[in-house]
């Protein structure tokens, strides 16, 4: 982007080299096989990319959303699969601890997560809870020195590898009386299980956990009780753009992948490339992917200077993972049956995608957001 700063440039560069050697190579493989690039991940500790937006103190980098997002629109590239679990540990569990925690938590926790020692997950979805979030079941019971947890929690990234879970529960009768706490794997009576097996973004795992009378102390709280809906607020939005830098990732992949082939591959003793029906579909993906691109920065840029906003952030969540997969379709199909083939990345990019229509809230909901929040004055009036 025209706007990036000279050290931006450099941690695209970083990120780019990083992605095209430890993730590109294997996650065709790493998605066959359903398995975790722990080699790569606990490398990105070494760069100092697994606290990207933490406190400096205990080892982050204390960047903003726009050096988080470059970090997944590079790593996407290459595999979004790996990216999705980066961002479950950098920004839905490292940030919040750093955002939310004591200093005696940050102290504890943080260095360990950042360095790679640990990985970290966020659990806030249940079986039978996933948009209506707030609506959680999973109990905290308060009891002279310390809570009794039980309950499970549904579709968690990082779940088996977690070191560290970041836990939302219910505290309490109304519906906001949620608190939060930090878990270690080791505590008795938590265990992760189910082993969830997905369309897409099988390099990342996905896991169920079970709470059952887990006893914790009142120091693995994280603020006062019922703090976790001003905590989810705080972090959303960060969470839903830097997500969305996933989908910017996989579009400009695509676009790569097509504007190769387009040369390459003749039929009719031409190359594709001189039809104009082809030339339409790259003309039109590389637009969207600049469009996406210079939409997702400024709203990062936005987000940096202060200036939050839950439907900025809403848009970009809604906007771009749809777009990334009409982008991937299109790739497909440009590719004819080598496209639909995995001998190529496109179908397993457009799978990955799907995913962020959904994740950290889904298509529909980000419509909810935008329009509530837009309509909030006029609809007052009847
Ligand atoms: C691979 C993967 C990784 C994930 N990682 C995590 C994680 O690390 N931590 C975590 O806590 N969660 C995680 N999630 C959970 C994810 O955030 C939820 O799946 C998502 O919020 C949707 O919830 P749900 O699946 O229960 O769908 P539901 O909420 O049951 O929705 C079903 C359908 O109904 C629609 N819908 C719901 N309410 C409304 C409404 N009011 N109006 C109109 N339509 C509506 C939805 O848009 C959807 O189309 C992950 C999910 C997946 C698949």
């Amino acid at each position: 982007m025209w706007f990036f700063t000279e050290e931006q440039r450099a941690l695209q560069q970083t990120c780019r080299e990083f992605a095209q050697k430890e993730l590109a190579p294997v996650a065709e493989q790493l998605d066959t096989q359903e398995k975790f690039n722990e080699k790569a991940f606990r490398k990105m500790g070494e760069l100092g990319l697994l606290g990207v937006t933490a406190d400096e103190k205990y080892g982050g980098a204390a960047l903003g959303a726009t050096e988080a997002t470059i970090v997944m629109e590079e790593f996407a590239k290459a595999c979004p699969a790996t990216t999705l679990s980066y961002l479950a540990h950098s920004i839905l569990c490292v940030n919040n601890i750093s955002t939310n925690a004591s200093e005696e938590q940050k102290a504890k926790y943080l260095p360990k997560l950042i360095s790679g020692e640990h990985i970290g997950c966020m659990a806030m979805s249940e079986p039978e809870y996933g948009s209506d979030a707030v609506g959680m079941q999973t109990k905290a019971q308060k009891k002279a020195d310390h809570y009794l947890i039980n309950g499970n929690k549904m579709w968690i990234t990082n779940a088996q590898y977690a070191d560290v879970i970041y836990l939302y529960t219910r505290s309490g009768s109304d519906k906001k009386d949620l608190t939060t706490f930090i878990v270690e794997k080791e505590t008795p009576g938590y265990s992760v299980s189910k082993e969830i097996h997905k369309m897409g973004m099988r390099a990342s795992p996905t896991g169920e956990l079970s709470f059952e009378n887990v006893q914790l102390p009142i120091e693995q709280r994280v603020g006062e009780e019922g703090d976790s809906v001003y905590h989810m607020m705080k972090n959303l939005d960060l969470e839903r753009i830097t997500i969305a830098g996933i989908s910017l990732g996989v579009a400009a992949a695509c676009l790569d992948q097509c504007v190769r082939y387009a040369s390459e591959r003749k039929q009719f003793g031409k190359a594709i490339g001189n039809y104009q029906l082809i030339q339409k579909m790259i003309a039109e993906m590389s637009t969207e992917t600049e469009m996406m691109r210079s939409f997702l920065y400024q709203v990062c840029a936005q987000y940096d200077r202060g200036e939050r906003g839950p439907v900025s952030a809403a848009q970009v969540k809604l906007a771009l993972p749809k777009m990334a997969t009409k982008i991937a379709l299109d790739a497909i199909q440009l590719h004819g049956g080598y496209g639909y083939s995995r001998e190529f990345p496109l179908e397993r990019l457009m799978r990955d995608n799907k995913l962020i229509e959904i994740g950290a809230g889904t298509n529909e909901v980000m419509i909810m957001i935008i329009a509530k929040n837009l309509l909030k004055e006029g609809l007052k009036n009847g």
